[in-house]
């Protein structure tokens, strides 16, 4: 199922465009905002993006260049003018469809399986798709071994990746450090399980607003860790 995300501060034009999009079976999240849009945008895996040009927070114009040069994803940007669509079309900021309101939400529909349709066509069906984990701010590209906090690639050791991967992919289950250690470092817990310790502090530190109040990684006390998804 193809993931669409809107960014429109309309909400019933948002809620229509997703009624419609919906009931041809795409899943769909509407953000309001402009910065939250392009932070989510980035952050979170979308197949296409439906984009408002007059923003509160951050406009279309800005949010579209972030995402090209980030991203290669279908871009559908929507203007209540005409003038508007010259405007974009002359900054070549790369969107890859221009909807002047009103418009019927079946044309939109249309536009947004053709746009997909050809993307994958594009990527070729016998490309596969990376593995990513996604929850909230946190990105992990397990194929490409790459992590981003907030958007920001991030780098990690190998071993502070497996872990933080481990932990992520088997998220609200609490994990001895034995078993951590057992898992990731692939020996008998014979050896010094304090290491556990020390790599779930550096990835704290990288991924977390505030290492004393761990949001992803929480210390169950006199057992060990859990993944909050
Ligand atoms: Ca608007």
């Amino acid at each position: 199922m193809s993931k669409i995300l809107i960014i429109e501060d309309e909400e019933a034009i948002a809620a229509l465009e997703r009624d419609y999009l919906e009931l041809s079976d795409f899943e769909v999240d509407i953000e309001t905002d402009g910065a939250k849009g392009l932070n989510r945008a980035l952050t979170e895996d979308y197949d296409l993006l439906i984009l408002d040009l007059m923003l509160p927070g951050m406009d279309g114009f800005e949010i579209c260049r972030e995402i090209r040069s980030e991203k290669d994803m279908p871009i559908l940007m929507v203007s209540a003018k005409e003038d508007d669509i010259d405007k974009i079309r002359g900054l070549g900021l790369g969107a890859d469809d221009y909807i002047t309101k009103p418009f019927s939400p079946s044309e939109l529909v249309a536009r947004v399986k053709a746009h997909l349709a050809r993307y994958e066509r594009l990527i070729g069906t016998g490309a596969r798709k990376n593995d990513v984990i996604t929850i909230r701010g946190l990105k992990i590209d397990k194929t490409a071994r790459r992590v981003w906090v907030n958007g920001k690639e991030t780098q990690f050791t190998t071993k502070e990746f497996d872990l933080l991967t481990f932990l992520a992919e088997n998220p609200n289950h609490v994990y001895k450090k034995e078993e951590l250690f057992r898992e990731i470092w692939n020996m008998e817990s014979i050896g010094d399980i304090a290491t556990v310790t020390v790599h779930i502090k550096k990835i704290r530190e990288k991924i977390e607003f505030d290492s004393s109040k761990p949001q992803y990684i929480e210390t169950i006390w006199g057992v060990g860790y859990r993944f909050k998804a």
